[in-house]
């Protein structure tokens, strides 16, 4: 069941030093590169790799996944402040998982709002503890995190950014509460963990529905140019959509 989680290369190879050109930084264990104008996508290479997003607003700062960890999420927040001297108005914890919601306690800190649905709040706070232990049992490094919950709560979708952001569920998928977020002037899609190149994980899955949900997400027809898998490589075309929804329909129901 764990065997998909292994320990990235540059895992714990903390390199403080950045670099900046074009639109793209790095960090040892992070970068941080433009996809089409504010949108730009974070490859967070600790633990297990995961996407995320970073909107650059007018106003300020919304990043999509709070990243692994408190301290990854200051990384990011080093990659971002070279960017943009705008502050980070928040955080979406796009599932109660410890790759989206790890960084919680670190984005509070500097004062960013937590956000997210209702549903993901509650899966939080009731199962926060048992998704630390599954994690650390396959990453014993990683660390025993308190839960740090979303500060704002939405009872359904929600946009941010003036409708720049759109955040939405679809069903269940990977995990019952994740969500898909959507920038329509950039039509690109943040697939969460909900779509990426290889099976993954499916622990927390409801196999069954999962195609059901894809369906769903089809059936918006969003004008997508962009599909940003939430694990493996980010960048894909809408054919990412159709790809997962071949590998979920062929792994064994359990
Ligand atoms: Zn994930």
């Amino acid at each position: 069941m764990m065997k998909g989680w292994m320990k990235c290369g540059l895992a714990g190879a903390v390199v403080l030093m950045a670099s900046f050109w074009g639109g793209s930084v790095r960090a040892a264990g992070i970068s941080l590169k433009q996809v089409s104008g504010p949108v730009y996508v974070v490859e967070d290479n600790y633990y297990v790799k995961e996407n995320s997003m970073v909107y650059f607003g007018a106003k300020g700062v919304t990043v999509v996944g709070a990243t692994w960890t408190p301290d990854t999420a200051r990384e990011l927040h080093k990659l971002i402040k070279r960017v943009s001297s705008k502050p980070v108005l928040e955080v979406i914890n796009t599932n109660y998982h410890t790759d989206r919601a790890g960084g919680n306690a670190y984005w509070k800190s500097i004062g960013a709002k937590v956000v997210a649905t209702r549903q993901t709040r509650d899966l939080m706070k009731s199962d926060w503890a048992e998704i630390v232990a599954f994690t650390r049992k396959g990453l014993p490094e990683y660390p025993d995190l308190p839960l740090v919950l979303p500060n704002v709560v939405h009872d359904g979708d929600f946009k941010l950014q003036e409708g720049k952001v759109r955040a939405f569920y679809a069903g269940p998928a990977h995990t019952p509460d994740g969500i898909f977020v959507y920038f329509p002037d950039e039509q690109v899609l943040y697939g969460n963990c909900i779509l990426k190149e290889k099976l993954g994980n499916l622990s927390f899955a409801n196999v069954k529905e999962y195609p059901q949900t894809i369906e769903r997400l089809k059936a918006m027809k969003l004008p997508i140019k962009t599909v940003i898998g939430g694990h493996d490589s980010p960048l894909h075309g809408p054919e990412l959509i159709d790809h997962y929804e071949e590998l979920i329909k062929a792994a064994p129901q359990s």
